[in-house]
């Protein structure tokens, strides 16, 4: 597992701890905020949350938190 490290990509698969292998991930926007939109992934097979990636539209960049 290595958290924080995803490639900056939208669709996708990330890693699903629950299901032990990599899944396709639902994208959902989470938050909207000043500074940028939060979006969660989730594994499309048991719903876990795989990841969530913060979008700043100020500075262009994109950071993932978890
Ligand atoms: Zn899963």
């Amino acid at each position: 597992m290595n958290r924080g490290h995803y490639r900056d990509f939208d669709a996708t698969e990330l890693f699903c701890p629950r299901c032990k292998k990599a899944v396709p991930v639902r994208k959902k926007l989470l938050l909207i905020l000043s500074n940028g939109e939060k979006y969660d992934y989730r594994c499309v097979f048991c719903g876990t949350s795989v990841g969530d990636k913060m979008v700043n539209q100020k500075e262009g960049g994109t950071i993932i938190t978890r």
